[in-house]
């Protein structure tokens, strides 16, 4: 298999993920303003905020779908090969680095993007082999083995149309967690979800974060997050309006945004 870059002794290796003053602006629109965050190993951080607020793009800057005009973003001591600010726009400068890279930051989306024409087991595996290498029957093994976990081993033979939502959502679990990543990125994982199917991928995610997976999550499922997150922040306007533990900020918010939020959404 391809090894990522080597561990640098100079990064903020204290964090397992560290966002350092994140910038992203789409044409007239800024839509990060000098965001940070820091999550430790097995620590679970939520994003939570109005729609519009810029979570969607702070994942997407993590594993680099989209590229930050500013700023750093460390992974367990490494960082993401962007070419320095020189005036023009960033770049990534390794390709390869960051294909590696982002395989290690598994991403799960709202609308569980697996490939309609490949058999359930075929999804879980694509990935492990064609972008690690992986070998074919021992990553077959490791997959049944996850879909199992997160309980559809009796689905591999379908394909994604044959499943519901819920089953769908875990299979792109299963996928995600195929690659062995250092990270889990959930981005609205229950919001496409038909009510009744929600708390089955929150069961999965809740195992996730209690066996010590570092995740960072976008969920509007307050009760979830407030139980599972170490820390959660509240995105306002492309910037953090607050952060905190779950009993800081869910019981005594500070801000006028937060506390609208909060009572907009917990009503
Ligand atoms: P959230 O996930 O919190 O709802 P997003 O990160 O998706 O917010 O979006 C924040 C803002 O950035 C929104 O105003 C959105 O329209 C805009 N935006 C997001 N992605 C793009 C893009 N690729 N091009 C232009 N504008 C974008
Ligand atoms: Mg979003």
């Amino acid at each position: 298999m391809d090894e990522v870059p080597e561990r640098s002794s100079t990064g903020p290796i204290q964090s397992y993920l560290s966002v350092q003053n994140i910038y992203k602006r789409y044409a007239e629109l800024e839509v990060l303003k000098g965001v940070s965050l820091e999550a430790a190993q097995h620590e679970v951080v939520s994003l939570i905020g109005a729609s519009g607020s810029g979570k969607s793009t702070l994942l997407r800057c993590i594993n680099l779908l989209a590229i930050p005009d500013r700023g750093d973003i460390w992974i367990d001591g490494v960082r993401l090969p962007l070419s320095q600010d020189d005036g023009g726009p960033r770049r990534i400068r390794d390709q390869k680095a960051v294909r590696l890279m982002r395989a290690r930051l598994a991403m799960v989306f709202q609308s569980f993007n697996l490939w309609s024409h490949k058999t359930i087991i075929e999804n879980v595996m694509e990935a492990p082999i064609h972008v690690l290498n992986a070998p074919k029957a021992e990553t077959r093994d490791k997959a049944e083995a996850l879909l199992a976990r997160v309980g559809i081993a009796d689905k591999r033979n379908a394909y994604p149309a044959q499943l519901s939502g819920g089953q769908q959502q875990r299979a792109a679990i299963a996928r995600a967690l195929c690659m062995e990543p250092k990270i889990l990125l959930f981005d609205e994982p229950t919001s496409a979800l038909d009510p009744e199917l929600v708390g089955e991928v929150l069961k999965v995610m809740r195992d996730l974060a209690a066996e010590g997976r570092t995740m960072v999550v976008v969920s509007h499922e307050m009760s979830f997050v407030r139980e599972v997150s170490n820390k959660v922040i509240f995105l306002h306007q492309g910037g953090i309006a607050e952060q905190g533990t779950p009993a800081e900020l869910f019981r005594r918010p500070q801000t006028e945004a937060c506390q609208k939020f909060l009572s907009n959404i917990l009503q």
